[in-house]
């Protein structure tokens, strides 16, 4: 199944690079990059794809039962553009350039060894035999890494200080998914990535595990009157889960409900909070105005001064 999707992917980014990135290449004299600059559009792509599936599902949703109503949207408008260069533009880039150079190093070193590490399919090669059972335990075991990342993230005053840029937002939609700092992305990548890699994720499968939980995550931040109802609140987050985490209330550190895609993790380690009859507006009130409502640089540059005054120990 995934190698199916997986060929015609890579027919169809093949195909767009012959028709239309070449031949602009070959014009401007750029072939000596052409390797590079398949590697973009191959990210490019796939944050197309992802963003065109969450906008079909959230969107809809959104339209048909919002929480809240705003005069002027722009606010908006600035997670719409932190999740085009997250999706298409920085982050794809920083994490390219970044993890081929770690992952050649560190494929070295092991080669240099002679230890092959063990990863999930080779401690139980089972697993092998039914890839989707194998998709599965990835996708809980990258979600709970996800869940302490975020527990963190309100832990420590240098990480709320990154993060507070996601939380300052007053109109939350699915946009809101991407509003995150540069450096918190960056750190995220690489938790992300690490874990991806001591588990052993099939190259194959990476793009898949990441569509799933983007799609849940981005649906958790939209901006609908929406809950799974009783069973189902404790399965999957939903947008009334993940709203009450954003409340005014629990913005800081004594926060609840941080699961990313299984909202166990908080049942576990009781930080779960299933009331759900609130819907509270979202915001962080300790955070300056510009975060909430200035542009993506503005909120960069703040979110930057607010890092080196909780790393400096000063009130963040
Ligand atoms: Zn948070
Ligand atoms: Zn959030």
């Amino acid at each position: 199944m995934f190698d199916w999707m997986a060929d015609t992917y890579g027919l169809f980014t093949g195909w767009l690079f012959e028709e239309a990135v070449q031949p602009a290449m070959y014009a401007l004299g750029l072939m000596d990059w052409a390797e590079e600059a398949f590697h973009w559009l191959d990210f490019f792509v796939f944050g197309l794809l992802g963003i065109g599936v969450v906008y079909l599902v959230c969107r809809p949703l959104e339209a048909w039962r919002p929480v809240e109503r705003w005069e002027d949207g722009s606010a908006v408008w600035t997670d719409v553009v932190y999740t085009l260069l997250a999706r298409l533009g920085i982050l794809p880039l920083l994490a390219f350039v970044l993890f081929a150079a770690v992952q050649v190093r560190i494929e070295g070193l092991i080669a240099d060894s002679g230890w092959v590490p063990p990863t999930l399919e080779s401690t139980f090669p089972t697993l092998r035999e039914y890839p989707l059972l194998a998709l599965l335990i990835y996708i809980v075991i990258l979600d709970f890494g996800e869940y302490w990342r975020h527990r963190f993230q309100h832990t420590f005053g240098w990480w709320w200080a990154l993060h507070s840029v996601h939380h300052a937002q007053k109109q939350m939609t699915f946009w809101t998914d991407d509003r995150n700092h540069v450096i918190d992305d960056v750190i995220a990548a690489a938790w992300f990535g690490v874990i991806a890699v001591a588990i052993g994720v099939p190259p194959g499968q990476f793009p898949i595990i990441l569509l799933v939980l983007r799609l849940g995550e981005s649906l958790s931040h939209a901006n609908v009157r929406l809950d799974f109802g009783r069973v189902g609140e404790r399965l999957l987050v939903s947008p009334r889960f993940h709203r009450l985490h954003h409340g005014l209330l629990s913005a800081g550190a004594t926060g609840k409900n941080y699961a990313v895609l299984l909202p166990v993790w908080d049942w576990i380690f009781g930080t779960a909070d299933f009331d759900r009859g609130r819907y509270p507006s979202t915001g962080d009130p300790t955070a300056p105005e510009s975060l909430a409502s200035g542009g993506w640089l503005r909120q960069q540059v703040d979110g930057t001064k607010r890092l080196l005054r909780a790393l400096r120990g000063r009130d963040a």
